[in-house]
């Protein structure tokens, strides 16, 4: 319960800390674009004043002027031919489009404006515009308006720079100055490239303490359940000899056992028997938990692998009243290497223990011994029902079992094999599996020479 609480925990505050940087990622550009627009605003404005001051110097007054005359000639040459309301529109059309190109030729505004910008160290790669509203021609009948209408919204990379209004001596003119800053999004990305390395380097520490933190309880849980299985497979596996001291014992309490030699003898050697295997359990936990805290003291004798390896072989089918097939093989004849005697029998006994354990059929087991790159090899192959691949990285751990269905179907603590690894490693060298479900299992233990 508390270890679901800590996650959920966790993922609201992962995901609570995501949506803060989304949001920072928002603010920080959305103010980096208000800068932006700001500063391009400010230096086009300043730019814009510099060349009005110098009046008649600059583009736009000689512009001006042109339209003046221009204006000049078609309220004294056209508009007195304005019959039709076709005419008007054309005329109105006409006096527009020829204004337009005057201020475009005669106006320096967008190359002053550029350079202006430029000479602060701004991007200058943008465009600018100007919408002419109202283009009104001053006649003697009155004011004959060619253009009054709302310029088109401005788009969300244009920045209105300012807005004039001119009388002349034969028309009105008000303008609007744009610029558009077509690149805006990388501009502003190039500005707040640094807080976004901040922000993606926090998120990054963020994920990576969380998929730390996470690891962690998950394998923290995976060790709980480990033991919780130990523990049940412990209690069992003590149980089982001990309730068979338990009935035995209360046998030979009875009068028609006790009359009988024989049953006590036969009862006495099981309560034996089972003495002896409720101190081989204890012993292998005390071992076990032994070599947890003490590193190995290996008691190492010089043997040759072929004599050893045999003789464990024959004392173990001995003891299992032949259980399996055993086939040696074998090219270590010459070899001397230097092992803990009982430590080896031990490893070797319990990769023998577990071909029978674990075999589904009549046992036959491989083992042989080469020499091989100056390490002696051990393999160890049967015939069993082999483990697959999702445990195979598992099987050399502490407690680690593999549940066939019902766990105490085969009896072990899940300490045999961490057992071989930690023996085989203390010799300096090391154990590996290879196994293919249904067909059977080889262990391969490398030692030094
Ligand atoms: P135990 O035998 O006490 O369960 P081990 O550490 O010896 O513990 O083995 C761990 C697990 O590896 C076993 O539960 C078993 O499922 C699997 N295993 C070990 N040896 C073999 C084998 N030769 N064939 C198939 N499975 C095996």
């Amino acid at each position: 319960m508390k270890r679901h609480l800590l996650i959920t925990v966790l993922i609201a505050a992962l995901m609570f800390f995501l949506a803060f940087q989304i949001y920072m990622i928002h603010s920080i550009w959305k103010q980096k674009e208000e800068i932006l627009f700001m500063r391009y605003k400010t230096l086009s404005r300043e730019a814009l004043t510099i060349l009005l001051t110098k009046k008649k110097a600059n583009g736009f007054e000689k512009a001006m002027d042109v339209t003046d005359k221009f204006t000049e000639l078609v309220i004294g040459e056209q508009i007195p031919l304005l019959r039709t309301e076709a005419d008007t529109v054309t005329i109105r059309k006409e006096v527009l489009s020829q204004v337009y190109k005057i201020m475009e030729k005669n106006e320096h505004l967008s190359g002053f404006i550029r350079d202006y910008i430029e000479k602060y160290g701004y991007d200058s790669k943008f465009e600018t515009f100007t919408f002419i509203n109202p283009l009104t021609l001053i006649t003697g009948d009155g004011d004959f308006v060619i253009f009054d209408t709302i310029p088109p919204p401005p788009r969300k990379t244009m920045i209105v720079v300012n807005s004039f209004k001119e009388e002349h001596n034969n028309f009105v003119i008000g303008y609007t100055l744009l610029i558009d800053l077509t690149r805006k999004n990388e501009m502003v990305f190039r500005e707040a490239s640094f807080s976004f390395a901040l922000i993606t380097a926090s998120i990054l520490i963020v994920l990576i303490v969380f998929w730390v933190t996470w690891k962690n309880l998950a394998e923290e849980r995976r060790l709980s359940d480990l033991k919780t299985d130990f523990i049940n497979n412990m209690t069992h596996e003590l149980k089982t000899p001990l309730s068979t001291i338990t009935v035995a014992g209360r046998t030979l309490e009875k009068n028609q056992v006790l009359s009988d030699p024989g049953k006590v003898l036969e009862t006495a050697k099981l309560i034996g028997k089972q003495s002896v295997h409720l101190n081989q359990l204890i012993n292998t936990i005390l071992e076990v938990s032994l070599l947890e805290r003490t590193e190995f003291e290996l008691d190492k004798h010089k043997v040759n692998p072929e004599e050893l390896i045999h003789q464990i072989i024959a004392a173990f089918l001995t003891s299992c009243d032949g259980c399996a097939v055993i086939e040696e093989e074998y090219n270590t004849a010459d070899m001397t290497i230097e092992l803990d005697i009982l430590y080896f029998t031990t490893m070797i006994n319990n990769l023998l223990a577990n071909a029978v354990k674990y075999c589904e059929t009549d046992p036959v087991i491989k083992v042989s011994a080469v020499s091989e790159g100056g390490n002696m090899v051990v393999s160890v192959s049967d015939n069993g029902i082999g483990i697959s691949r999702e445990h195979l990285d598992h099987i050399f751990e502490k407690f680690y079992r593999i549940t066939h269905g019902n766990i105490h179907k085969t009896k072990g603590l899940g300490l045999g094999l961490y057992y071989v690894r930690r023996i085989a490693t203390a010799h300096g060298g090391d154990v590996t599996v290879t196994s293919k479900p249904g067909r059977g299992t080889t262990f391969r233990i490398s030692i030094p020479q």
